[in-house]
């Protein structure tokens, strides 16, 4: 830090100040965690100063040898952890590796065939008139992936994403009654909207998924099987999520980003079946810019760690404590999404405390618990203000939190919102935003934090 202070003070004081923060709240956030220094270390390397576009021993520019040697790497750590035919190590972020993944199967689906019906070898070949004909079909396809307030995500074919100006989308929701996944109804929607993508993968549903059986609706309407395992690749890579749960086998193409439950370097990370490999590979520069050497060195740093048994122990934990924090929330009366949870995160329906997501996430940030708000099945309260906080287990499980620490934070969770009531705005009237803490809830939840 001296040495960026030198320079410019203000991020080193930033970055002293980050430091702080993370280790002086509870961090539930459930797309966070904490990269280990070995992960961390490679990322400021000078690898961050090579260009190398291109695929191994295929790049655009000189002097990529030190560059092949990681990406290899980290394709390799990749494939062996996840037992993926293909591994695709440069997307830059989950929604990139997204973008990858959605441009990949357009290739292998569209344009392919195109090409081979025009008898020509690339896009260039193609006449005028035919590369219209082509892009028009592009534009042309269906999505079909889990709703936002199911806990879909947004990059799943919604309009404020480009995968919903790419895509005509529909979605599939969970069973009003139970907030679980109804088969039945995925593959009613199938049926009926014939998609050629269907996404399986969440970013705020609390239950495992059964990929055998996606893939089985997938294969019934011709559809390209896609899992967006972003957040529960730690669980995956830990073998918490097996036989049917474990998407890798059943997907065409898995995406994830490396950065939640996986515990590496901010990126993405695209796995898929040998018939896609070629498409997937064209990323760069197909959607991507440049890799990003220094992050790759880094996800092969971090598919080494997640290699090691003590892995496997980790991600065990991850699950073990979410059933804790769950159990914690209903034994003090509060309400969660399908009623618990079986994977790395809990989503508390705060209604029943009086408030919305956004009071909620507020009152818990005053009293050092970092979380985000987040919409329930059918919410009343829109996407802004919320009706739900999302928590979730993988960063403090990195800390050595066990059962007894998560049940304690349940009780701190519902001490606070049990003290919160909402506010009004200036005319008076209720407010969705605004909140009062009752006097001394802060500081007894964050004395009682600190000793955990
Ligand atoms: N996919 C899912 C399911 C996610 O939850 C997220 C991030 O929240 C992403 C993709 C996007 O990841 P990134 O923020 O790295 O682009």
């Amino acid at each position: 830090l001296e040495v960026i202070a030198a320079v410019e003070p203000r991020i080193a004081e930033a970055t002293r100040a980050e430091l702080a923060d993370q280790r002086g709240s509870l961090k539930l956030i459930a797309s966070e965690n904490y990269a280990s220094p070995a992960v961390l270390l490679t990322m400021g390397s000078w690898f961050s100063d090579k260009y190398a576009e291109g695929t191994v021993g295929h790049r655009f520019y000189a002097g990529c040898q030190n560059v092949d040697t990681v990406e290899s790497l980290a394709a390799e750590h990749a494939r062996e952890l996840f037992g993926a035919p293909y591994a695709y190590v440069q997307p830059h972020s989950g929604i990139d590796a997204n973008l990858v993944a959605f441009w990949s199967i357009l290739a292998h689906r569209i344009e392919s065939p195109a090409l081979e019906k025009h008898a020509v070898k690339n896009v260039n070949e193609l006449s005028e008139a035919d590369w219209e004909e082509l892009r028009h079909e592009f534009g042309n396809q269906r999505m079909l992936g889990m709703s936002l307030d199911a806990g879909g995500h947004l990059t799943h074919g919604f309009r404020p994403n480009i995968s919903g100006k790419m895509f005509h989308q529909r979605s599939y929701g969970t069973d009003p009654e139970t907030g679980l996944l109804d088969y039945d109804r995925v593959a009613a929607a199938a049926r009926e909207f014939r998609p050629l993508v269907l996404i399986a993968g969440y970013s705020a549903y609390p239950r495992r998924v059964n990929f055998a059986k996606m893939r089985e609706i997938a294969d019934e309407v011709g559809a390209t099987l896609m899992v967006d395992m972003a957040h529960f690749a730690g669980l995956v890579a830990g073998k918490v999520f097996t036989g049917d749960e474990d998407p890798v086998p059943f997907a065409h193409i898995t995406t994830s980003t490396t950065h939640k439950s996986l515990r590496g370097p901010r990126g993405g990370l695209v796995l898929a079946q040998q018939e896609y490999a070629d498409s997937v590979d064209r990323g760069c520069p197909m959607v991507l810019g440049g890799p990003l050497s220094h992050v790759m060195a880094a996800k092969a740093v971090a598919f080494a760690e997640a290699r090691r048994p003590s892995f496997a122990d980790y991600a065990q934990r991850i699950a073990d404590n979410a059933q804790s924090l769950a159990e914690g929330f209903m034994s003090r009366g509060a309400k969660l999404v399908t009623d618990g949870t079986d994977n790395h995160l809990v989503l508390l329906d705060v209604s029943s405390f009086g408030l919305t997501g956004r009071q909620a996430e507020s009152a818990l940030l005053d009293a050092g618990v970092v979380t985000n708000r987040n919409s329930v099945p059918a919410d009343r309260n829109g996407a802004w203000y919320t009706s739900g906080i999302r928590f979730g287990t993988p960063a403090l499980t990195t800390r050595g939190f066990g059962k007894d620490e998560f049940d304690t934070v349940a009780e701190l969770v519902v001490d606070v919102l049990s003290n919160t009531t909402p506010g009004t705005n200036k005319a008076g009237a209720p407010s969705k935003a605004t909140y009062a803490l009752a006097d001394g809830v802060a500081d007894r939840t964050k004395a009682i934090s600190a000793e955990l």
